[in-house]
Formats: structure tokens, C-alpha cells, sequence
């Protein structure tokens, strides 16, 4: 790109040596000529006549060299052509480089200028227009760093004013655009010297790096989030912890693990999609409620996992708490998921370990704080726990309950238990409450309130209850035979059944084999479970309640109330819960009222009662004085008996009933 040599100049020049070459070549020829002329003039005496004095021979010899000049001369001649030829070919090479070079220029991805020494740009290419998104005129004729516009505009400009020394630069800049817009680039900066060895000229090639690293940084996305929720995934934040606590020991940090209650129930029910719409919503509130020295991140499934510094330890505790009731909070308010609408109330539960205290590594920080969200469902779910020691052995209890749950069923150690129902008025059996026990491999009875949670936990309930429901109609079925009475079963459902859209059918199936209708049957949802989830349970319960079974809230007076729900729903008992009655009425003034009252909304809402937790004759008196229609559970009237027991006495006409002037029944 000499702007001195041009293919057209270097043509003159060729054709000048040719004809040069070619006129030198006419006038040896003429001389040879004019020499031979002359010699023929002795030979001939110079009248033309034949000259003893010269011979044949002498004529013939200057005849050679005549023909010898004449070769040589071709010889001249042909390397003359071969000459030109050459350099016809190098014209021909240097015009196609210049092409190339043409090309090259106005194709190259990259951005390609030229500039004074002094900084000025005369060239640039159609890449470099685009990138910058300026036409070449406004970018010729102006100082380099106007058109590059960086960011870091005193080192551009100190690179500039040194280039002449350092010869040649590169490295990654932040330019502007012509709107103003900034993009990451790579710039090779050459000063190009003259022969002389003057810098004349600077080139400069530029790479635009922001698709490289767009992708890099969607990479690191994707390699370091989860792609549901934008939140750290568990790899990306246990690295990170580790360098954190690696980087800063003497400090304190506490681990939480944010996990959802029952939330396996919602995701079977409701389906994964829907699953994954609540915790992407779940995340957004945690991240909300996240202070800027806190850490956030996806732990996997329903768990979310928490990192913050603690200020001063000895207040670590009181901090802990406060920060985990925040979190808590934020996960009460409902959850309303468009298409299909639901709205949902859910709970979360939250494990807390310390730094170092519970674990020097975020693996084994994680493992404590796991164990102690463990703990926090295991109470009943909605608050936190910090972990202690003990609760590993906790943990591994409950992990051989579930190893042994899964078998119970097949290892025939599940028994159907009923405990009677009866009428406050006439002291008469009505039904049967039937209830679940698991007799261990080792013989002992496992409470209910320990393996049940475990069964709703992993989904067992279903599978259990169905088996306990089957059994106990096969019974009730002939004990309705033999008594002439319409004994009905009370069945409680776990809020993970409720759920499940199979409910319904498998009551019906189940019914139907054992020739029983809807009405045999009492559904007990627990006041807990009905809040659960408002609009599903509505839904729900307005399904079972179409199909003739009737639903009572069970544990009434302990949970949240659902005053307004037992106005919106077809509801049909209420079951007052023990804790009100057991060793509390009569003597207890406040149990009193509270038992008054809700036998007054109960009338007030024609919802018929049974009261539990009847241990003595005042406690049915007080009942029946107040509500004669109401129900009666409890030891007064005998403990929960095994099916086959209840053959042998309904077989016998033994029923269990009270008789109000005798004061005590069999
Ligand atoms: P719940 O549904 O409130 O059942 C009543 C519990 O109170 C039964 O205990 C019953 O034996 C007990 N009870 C009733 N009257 C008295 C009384 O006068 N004195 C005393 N001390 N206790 C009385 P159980 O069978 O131990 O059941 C405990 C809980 O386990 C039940 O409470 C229920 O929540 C759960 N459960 C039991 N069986 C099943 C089942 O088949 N399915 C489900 N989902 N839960 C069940
Ligand atoms: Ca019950
Ligand atoms: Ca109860």
C-alpha cells in the first residue's frame, strides 16, 4: 500500500527498458549490416569485382560472425522478453495483493484505522462504522480519541502520546458508541515507521468483545444459577461460602435453610408447573426481604439457603431469630397464581447452624442447619430452629420411622383401631371414629402423632389410609347387618389426601365394594388443613360434599379460625378439640366459656357437635345439658379398640352406651 508505486507507473517503466532495449538491439543490428557491406566492398576490390587478394575461406568466416551476431542478438532479445514477462507477472501479483488487501480491509470483522502519527484518523472500515455506529466522515479528520470515545479517556490518552515509544500496544477497553452506549473492546495498536525508521503512521485493530462476553457471562449463568428461580445454585454458593469463611474466620456467620411446609403436597397436587410457578414467587419474596450483607441461593426442590454475617456473637441468637421471623413472614402472606387461579397460604419452616460453632465448612454448616429444619417441621412447621447436638439422634430416629413405614403395610404391622361415637341425649352408639396404629417389628406401639406426620411427609398416607378405610367398612358392613342400626365411620384425612384429585373416586370405589353409601361415612379435616390452602380446599370439600359425604372440622378451637370459612363451606360437625375438655370442665372458669361458646355457634350455625376428650360423667353431663344433640368421644365410654375386638362384642349385643340415671354404662 506504497502510495508511490502504482501497477500503471510500473508499466512505464517496463515499456521504457523495452524499447530501449529494443532500439540498442536495431542498432547493433544496422552496424553489423553496414560492416558486412563494407567488407564485401574489400572482397570485392570496392567495384564489385572479385579480388585475387582475398579468398573464400576469409568471406566465410565474416559470414560467421555475421550469423553469430545475429544469435546472440535473439539470445538478447528472448531474455529481454523473459524479463518483461517477470515482470509483467510481479505487476500482476502486487495488483492482486493490493485487491486482497482492498478486500480484506472492507470485509474483516474487526474495526480497522489508520491514523497520523499526531493522532488524527484519515481511514477507516465499514466494520469500524458499525461498531461505533458512525459513518466513516464523521470519524476522518478527527482526533482518535473523539472517535473511540473510551471510558477511561486519561489512560487513552497517555497510551496515545507513549505509542511512539512502545511501538505497539494491546489490551481491553471500554468504548462508547455514537450514542453514547458502552462496549468492551480489544485494541491492537501498531506504529508503523518509513524507511527511514520515522514513525509515520498508526494502525489500529479493534475487536468488539461484547458477544464474547455475553456468552461468558451466560455461561457463568448457567454453570452458577439455577435457571428457575435467577438464584445461585448449591455448588456456586457452598464455593463461595467456603472462600468467605476461609477469607474471614474470626468472624461469626450464620447458615439458614428456608424450606417450604408440606410442600411435596402442594407440587404432587397441583402438578410440577404449577409447583414451579410458587417457588419462583417464594424466591422473589426471600430475596426481597435479603438485607445487602446477606446471601441468597437455591438450594434444590423447595429449600432455599441463607448466608449472613453476625455482628457481635453474644447477641447472635436474638439476631437470628429476628432475621428468620422476617423470612417467615414473608412466606405467610398468600400466594395467588394466575391461570388457573389459586390462591395459596403456605408456610415455610427455617434451620439456622453457626460459623464455626455447628461446622468450619458451608458442607458441613449446611448438614446442621438441615437437620435443624428437620426439627422445625417436625414441630408442626412455620418457625425456625437453630441446631443443637441432639438433634442428629432426633434425625436418625425419625430416618428408620420412614425406612420402616414404607414396609409397615406389607409386614402386616398397620391395625385399624375404632373408638366410639356416642349420642349425648340417648347415651347410644352412633359410629366409630377409626384411627391408625403401627405395632413395630419390635412389638411397641409407635404413637400416631410421631408416624402420622412421617406418613404425610412421604406421601405413605395415602396408600395407609386407603387399607384403613377398606377394613373398617368390610366390619361396618356386617356390624350393620347384625344391629339394624346406621352405624357410620368417622375417617380423618390428612390435608395431603384432601389434595389429591383421587380422593373422591377411591371413597366412592371403596364404598361402593362393601355396599355402603356416601352418608356411612364422616370426612375429619383438621381446622390446620382447611386453611391451608383456601381455594383448593374449597374446591375440594365442595366436591365430596356434591358426592354425599359429610365433613366435620376436626381439632376445632386450636387452629386459625375459620369462622368465615364454616359460613362458606358445606360443613356439617364441628369436633371440639380434648385439650378443651380433658381435665379442664368443669373446673376450668375460661374452658367453660370457651366450650360455651363454641356449643352456642355451633346451635347458631346448625352445625351438629361431637366433643372429645370425654373422660368423666360431669364432662358428658356439661354436654348434654348444654347440646343433648351433640356426640360424645372419649374414655368414659372406653379407650379406641381393634376391629376384630369390635366383632366379638357387637356379636355379643355388648355396645358400648351410657345411661344417664345409673351414671355409668358398660
Ligand atoms: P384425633 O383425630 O384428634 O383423634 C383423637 C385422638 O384422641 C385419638 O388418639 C383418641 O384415642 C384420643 N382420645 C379420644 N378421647 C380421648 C379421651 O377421653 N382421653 C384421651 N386421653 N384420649 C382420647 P390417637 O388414636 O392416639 O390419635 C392421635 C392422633 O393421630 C389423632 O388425633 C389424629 O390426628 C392422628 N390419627 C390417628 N389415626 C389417624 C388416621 O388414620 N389418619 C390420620 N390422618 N390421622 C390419624
Ligand atoms: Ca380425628
Ligand atoms: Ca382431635
Amino acid at each position: 500500500m506504497n502510495p508511490t508505486s502504482s501497477p500503471h507507473d510500473l508499466l512505464l517503466v517496463i515499456g521504457l527498458a523495452w524499447a530501449a532495449i529494443a532500439s540498442l538491439a536495431l542498432a547493433g543490428l544496422i552496424w553489423q549490416l553496414w560492416s558486412l557491406r563494407r567488407r564485401l566492398l574489400d572482397l570485392t576490390g570496392g567495384d564489385g569485382s572479385l579480388s585475387p587478394r582475398r579468398s573464400i575461406r576469409e568471406a566465410m568466416t565474416h559470414l560467421q560472425a555475421i550469423v553469430a551476431a545475429q544469435h546472440n542478438l535473439l539470445a538478447q532479445t528472448s531474455r529481454t522478453r523473459d524479463q518483461l514477462r517477470d515482470a509483467a507477472r510481479s505487476a500482476e501479483r502486487l495488483r492482486r495483493q493490493q485487491w486482497a488487501a482492498q478486500q480484506l480491509f472492507a470485509r474483516l470483522d474487526e474495526g480497522v484505522f489508520m491514523a497520523s502519527h499526531d493522532g488524527k484518523v484519515f481511514e477507516v472500515n465499514p466494520a469500524l462504522e458499525d461498531m461505533l455506529q458512525r459513518p466513516a466522515h464523521q470519524m476522518r479528520e478527527r482526533r482518535l480519541g473523539d472517535v473511540l470515545a473510551p471510558e477511561d479517556a486519561p489512560f487513552f490518552q497517555n497510551l496515545c502520546g507513549n505509542i511512539l515509544q512502545l511501538g505497539h500496544w494491546e489490551g481491553r477497553l471500554v468504548l462508547r458508541r455514537a450514542d453514547r452506549s458502552a462496549f468492551p473492546a480489544f485494541l491492537r495498536l501498531l506504529s508503523l515507521l518509513d524507511d527511514a525508521g520515522r514513525p509515520q503512521y498508526l494502525l489500529g485493530v479493534l475487536q468488539d468483545l461484547s458477544p464474547v462476553e455475553e456468552t461468558r457471562a451466560q455461561l457463568h449463568q448457567l454453570t452458577h444459577h439455577d435457571p428457575l428461580t435467577g438464584l445461585q445454585n448449591r455448588a456456586s454458593f457452598l464455593d463461595e461460602v467456603d472462600a468467605i469463611l476461609q477469607a474471614d474466620p474470626e468472624r461469626h456467620w450464620l447458615l439458614a435453610i428456608i424450606g417450604i411446609d408440606r410442600f411435596t403436597i402442594v407440587n404432587d397436587t397441583l402438578g410440577p408447573h404449577l409447583g414451579n410457578r410458587i417457588l419462583v414467587q417464594v424466591a422473589a419474596r426471600l430475596r426481597h426481604a435479603l438485607q445487602p450483607s446477606e446471601r441468597l441461593a437455591h438450594l434444590g426442590g423447595d429449600e432455599f439457603v441463607l448466608l449472613m454475617p453476625l455482628v457481635a456473637p453474644e447477641s447472635s441468637h436474638a439476631r437470628a431469630l429476628e432475621r428468620a421471623g422476617t423470612f417467615l413472614e414473608s412466606l405467610r402472606r398468600p400466594i395467588e397464581l394466575k391461570e388457573p387461579r389459586y390462591t395459596l397460604k403456605l408456610t415455610g419452616s427455617l434451620g439456622m447452624a453457626v460459623f464455626p460453632h455447628d461446622g468450619r465448612r458451608a458442607d458441613e454448616l449446611v448438614q446442621a442447619a438441615h437437620l435443624a429444619l428437620l426439627q422445625a417441621k417436625s414441630s408442626g412447621g412455620d418457625q425456625a430452629a437453630l441446631h443443637d447436638a441432639s438433634m442428629s439422634q432426633l434425625v436418625t430416629r425419625r430416618f428408620h420411622l420412614e425406612q420402616g413405614l414404607r414396609h409397615a403395610l406389607e409386614r402386616r404391622e398397620i391395625e385399624g383401631f375404632l373408638h366410639p361415637l356416642i349420642s349425648a341425649q340417648a347415651g347410644q352408639l352412633e359410629g366409630f371414629e377409626c384411627l391408625m396404629r403401627w405395632r413395630h417389628q419390635d412389638g411397641a406401639y409407635v404413637p400416631p402423632e410421631e408416624f402420622i406426620p412421617v406418613a404425610e411427609e412421604t406421601g405413605l398416607i395415602i396408600p395407609l389410609t386407603t387399607w384403613l378405610l377398606d377394613q373398617a367398612c368390610l366390619h361396618l358392613a356386617s356390624w350393620r347387618n347384625q344391629t339394624g342400626k346406621p352405624l357410620f365411620l368417622s375417617l380423618n384425612v390428612s390435608p395431603r389426601q384432601l389434595l389429591d384429585p383421587k380422593l373422591p373416586d377411591l371413597l366412592i370405589r371403596t364404598l361402593h365394594k362393601h355396599r355402603l353409601d356416601p352418608t356411612a361415612l364422616m370426612l375429619e379435616i383438621t381446622e390446620s388443613g382447611l386453611v391451608g390452602s383456601i381455594v383448593l380446599v374449597r374446591e375440594r370439600i365442595l366436591q365430596l360434599a356434591m358426592r354425599g359425604f359429610l365433613i366435620a372440622v376436626d381439632d376445632f378451637g386450636t387452629g386459625q379460625s375459620t369462622l368465615s370459612l364454616l359460613n362458606e363451606l358445606p360443613i356439617d360437625k364441628l369436633k371440639i378439640d380434648q385439650s378443651f375438655i380433658r381435665d379442664r370442665i368443669p373446673q376450668d372458669a375460661e374452658a367453660v366459656k370457651i366450650v360455651e361458646a363454641m356449643l352456642a355457634l355451633a346451635k347458631g350455625l346448625q352445625l351438629a357437635v361431637v366433643v372429645e376428650g370425654v373422660e368423666t360423667a360431669e364432662q358428658a353431663q356439661f354436654i348434654r345439658q348444654r347440646l343433648p344433640t351433640a356426640l360424645l368421644q372419649g374414655f368414659l365410654f372406653g379407650a379406641p379398640q381393634p376391629l376384630h375386638a369390635w366383632d366379638g362384642l357387637l356379636l355379643e349385643g355388648k355396645l358400648p352406651s351410657y345411661d344417664w340415671n345409673k351414671e355409668k354404662g358398660a
